[in-house]
């Protein structure tokens, strides 16, 4: 007989609050949780390792942190981290380039992507023959949109090129080269 596993999505779905079920901080008959212990002011030590606590027993941690820095929800203890803690990964988010997530979303998940992932889609349909619909389906735009983003993948890409002719030794190119095709349509 065969058997077949399917692997958990990596990435929460836009708009997905089901994980939230599964939250440690959900206050149940059974299980009471105080709310304000997960708004303590800086010095409440008590509080922080009270939501601490919970945050490390809970399933959801690493969806619930995605989901605030995301959601940039910087109020409260999210995912284990107070709003201290988060900032900076606030802040850093915008410059997040995380393959899996491009991968994810060639693959057809609607996840959030930070503009540098979108480009980095943009890229990889482009290099592997997707069409101008395909890509308007998998980035929610209009396919004028993405005729236009598919026209500056050309360009961008032959002036590399012509600059890579002209000068050899040039360092290697961004990093969606190391997309290959064997890293798509394996997630979700
Ligand atoms: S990680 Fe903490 S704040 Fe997030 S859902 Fe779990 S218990 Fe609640």
């Amino acid at each position: 007989m065969t058997t077949t596993t399917i692997s958990p999505a990596r990435h929460r779905s836009l708009g997905d609050q089901t994980w939230q079920d599964q939250a440690v901080c959900q206050s149940t008959e059974y299980n009471p949780v105080d709310p304000d212990v997960f708004f303590p002011e800086p010095d409440e030590t008590d509080k922080i390792a009270t939501a601490k606590s919970l945050c490390g027993q809970c399933p959801v941690r690493d969806v619930c942190l995605d989901a605030a820095l995301e959601g940039g929800d910087t109020h409260g203890i999210r995912g284990g981290m107070t709003e201290e803690e988060r900032e900076p990964l606030h802040e850093k988010l915008a410059s997040r380039l995380d393959y899996s997530r491009v991968n994810a979303t060639i693959a057809g998940r609607d996840i959030h992507l930070t503009k540098a992932e979108r480009r980095a889609v943009v890229r990889a349909a482009y290099r592997h023959g997707l069409t101008e619909q395909r890509l308007a389906w998998l980035l929610k735009i209009t396919e004028e949109h993405a005729q236009k983003l598919y026209r500056e993948t050309r360009r961008a890409l032959r002036n590399r090129k012509m600059q890579q002719t002209t000068y050899p030794t040039l360092p290697p190119g961004p990093d969606y080269d190391r997309l290959g095709r064997d890293n798509f349509g394996t997630v979700a």
